[in-house]
């Protein structure tokens, strides 16, 4: 293998070039193919349309480690003016999944050359369609990950100096639930009111109580976001509608405040139609869930960094979500944050990430992975 530094660094702007989107991450998934065989590493056979899952076997019997990155990129046109800008019109790597395969796999050919100290096995799902975010589910319906004991992932930071791990035990980030809701009134002439059921007036009036539900109904040191987003309704001046459309998310961090915003969204919404002589239908679809962190891989994770002085930070919790979390629903895990150093935020199209991350953040997680395999937690 050649210089592993200038590998990581020629498959991130190769990949940072020929951004694709969530499930057709075809000429990503082939370049990765190629790189994993050319290096002896097993690539199961999953059936997977894009994304793949790669297993390294150590020489002794063990447990298994899941490294877990993401591979999609945004349909955003980039701005950034880099040499290795996208050559995709519309389609760009904004949300840094460019640097999470090449840091994992970074790690894969790392441990691979470990291959006879390890004491179990290591797959690395490199995985399509997180932003949609549909992936996740999708490589968990493989049932290629029914032995793992743990899973690892990592999403680059812009609010960390370059390099900085973000390490916190929890909840991290959020569960994210959509709504949809279809009010039905009875139309009638603007002029006479009466005549009918007004489900503008319904609408606007669970518009604004929809707010008191964090405001009012949950704990005040419980996280939570209701956001309304999208309002619908009529089509003139001088006709009441029939019927109101609205729809939105709610963003939670614990399980048990999650289930109470369901609740109490369904019921605010069922209960404001009726006394206005109104029906309501209620849609919830439920997301990804919170990703929570392991507390003991929080801190194993904690004790290799400082090992191999790597700086550390806490992690900011963040009201946005990541699917990553569908993997921890019956295995703990840990979602390490990496700091790219100063940039402009996710998902925007000016979005950079400092090259230098890639090599000592594989080795990272090469190193935690071997932690965790040989020592335990
Ligand atoms: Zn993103
Ligand atoms: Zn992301």
């Amino acid at each position: 293998m050649k210089n592993l530094h200038s590998t990581l660094k020629e498959l991130f702007e190769w990949l940072h070039q020929h951004p694709e989107l969530g499930f057709a991450e075809y000429e990503t998934t082939a370049k990765l193919r190629t790189i994993l065989e050319h290096e002896g590493i097993e690539v199961l056979d999953t059936g997977l349309q894009t994304g793949l899952i790669a297993q390294i076997t150590g020489d002794l019997p063990g447990r298994c480690v899941v490294l877990r990155c993401d591979i999609d990129a945004l349909p955003i046109q980039e701005q950034t003016e880099l040499p290795y800008a996208s050559t995709h019109p519309g389609r760009m790597h904004a949300c840094g999944h460019d640097a999470h395969t090449a840091i994992m796999l970074g790690a894969a050919l790392m441990l691979n050359q470990r291959r006879p100290e390890l004491t179990g096995s290591v797959k690395i799902v490199f995985q399509p369609a997180e932003e949609l975010p549909a992936g996740a589910r999708v490589v968990l319906a493989t049932g290629m990950l029914e032995d793992a004991d743990l899973f690892l992932g990592v999403h680059v930071s812009p609010e960390l100096p370059a390099g900085t791990l973000g390490l916190k035990a929890g909840p991290v980030m959020a569960a994210v639930d959509r709504f949809a809701i279809t009010i039905h009134g009875r139309g009638a002439h603007a002029a006479q009111p009466h005549e009918g059921v007004d489900p503008i007036v319904v609408q606007a009036a669970i518009v604004q109580s929809a707010q008191t539900i964090v405001s009012r109904a949950l704990d005040p040191f419980a996280a939570a976001v209701v956001s309304i987003t999208h309002v619908e309704s009529g089509s003139t001046w001088n006709v009441l509608p029939e019927t109101a459309f609205l729809e939105g998310t709610v963003r939670t961090l614990e399980p048990a405040v999650r289930e109470k915003a369901e609740v109490l969204m369904r019921g605010f919404t069922t209960q404001i139609a009726a006394s206005y002589g109104a029906q309501a239908d209620f849609a919830w679809r439920p997301g990804p869930p919170a990703v929570i962190n392991d507390p003991a891989l929080c801190q194993a994770a904690r004790y290799v960094a400082e090992d191999m002085h790597i700086p550390t930070a806490q992690q900011e919790n963040t009201m946005t979500g990541e699917d990553f979390s569908c993997y921890l629903e019956n295995r703990p895990g840990l979602f390490v944050r990496v700091g790219t150093g100063c940039s402009f935020p996710l998902h925007h199209p000016k979005f950079k990430v400092d090259q230098q991350i890639l090599y000592p953040t594989a080795q990272y997680f090469a190193q935690l992975t071997e932690h965790l395999l040989n020592k335990g937690v």
